[in-house]
């Protein structure tokens, strides 16, 4: 399979693509980032996630590095180049390359852009979600603004390892008692009556372009979605538990800290709001956008 990423206006080869070690990037993780996902060659939410590149872009004080036609246009010849038609997109966005300062370059520094492309396996998902996952919870070290999708990621990096190492898929987060987020998807749970929580949006979370989709979802089939924190606690005695990610899609979690959650299996909630996204997704998928050469 060919693997082609896409550099600052070049389709370069994969092994071979790189960005100058001066790049703010590398040097200050002064960047933002998106993943999608497309599927038949079709994006699942599009609008949202790039509503969100462009207010994670703007919080930096930064725009977009070329219009959203040129950058669906560079992701589908992304594609085609890749031979791919479902895929995980990478986009990567930095304050561009200038000598080492804290304080922002001079007016005029080119933004870097990175665009990457790797084969995602729905069927996989699919096994995944039909066994569910494991989730261990930790602090949550993270700066106080995690709602801005920076590249910044030391902490989530650290908190999935150690989860990984602790023999679970995901980290919860939590914050004075409270369950933010996982390190790289959104918290939920299903309380006694039926109702969905799961953290509301603001500073202490990344407001997950596949949480926002399956919160309509969930209103579309009457559940009542709540936002609000909840705690580790209330969290074991749920009925049900999942999280949601544009990778993972809606993914049900069947232990928190090796206890399992109500039944130990993937709930019924869940597995109900899982078939609505796909379903809702593969539905209103964008349009394929065309490549450009
Ligand atoms: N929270 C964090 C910290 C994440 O990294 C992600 C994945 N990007 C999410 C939530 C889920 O966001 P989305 O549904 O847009 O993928």
């Amino acid at each position: 399979m060919p693997r082609v990423a896409y550099v600052n206006g070049r389709y370069e080869s994969l092994a071979d693509a790189a960005v100058n070690v001066e790049d703010r990037g590398y040097q200050f993780a002064d960047g933002i980032y998106e993943v999608c996902l497309l599927v038949d060659g079709r994006f699942w939410d599009e609008d949202g996630h790039f509503d969100r590149m462009e207010r994670s872009l703007s919080e930096l004080s930064m725009s977009m590095p070329m219009s959203r036609p040129a950058l669906k246009a560079v992701i589908a010849a992304l594609l085609r180049k890749n031979r791919l038609k479902n895929a995980l997109v990478y986009v990567q966005v930095t304050r561009g390359v200038a000598a080492r300062n804290h304080a922002f370059p001079p007016d005029g520094t080119v933004p870097s852009i990175v665009i990457t492309a790797k084969p995602y396996n729905l069927a996989a998902n699919e096994a995944l979600a039909s066994r569910g996952v494991g989730v261990l919870t930790m602090s949550d070290q993270r700066w106080a603004r995690v709602d801005i999708k920076t590249v910044s990621l030391l902490p989530n990096c650290l908190a999935k390892q150690a989860a990984r190492e602790a023999g679970a898929f995901e980290a919860w987060l939590v914050r004075d008692g409270k369950v933010t987020e996982g390190a790289s998807s959104n918290a939920w749970i299903v309380n006694g009556k039926g109702e969905l929580i799961t953290h509301p949006l603001g500073h202490e979370i990344l407001g997950g372009i596949t949480r926002q989709t399956a919160i309509r979802c969930a209103e579309e089939m009457q559940m009542k979605v709540v936002e609000r924190a909840f705690t580790v606690a209330e969290a074991q005695r749920a009925h049900e538990a999942f999280i949601t990610a544009a990778t993972l899609l809606v993914m049900p979690v069947v232990s928190i800290d090796g206890r399992p959650v109500g039944s130990g299996k993937p709930g019924p909630v869940a597995q109900r709001l899982r078939e609505a996204y796909l379903r809702r997704c593969s539905e209103i998928a964008g349009e394929r956008p065309r490549a450009i050469a």
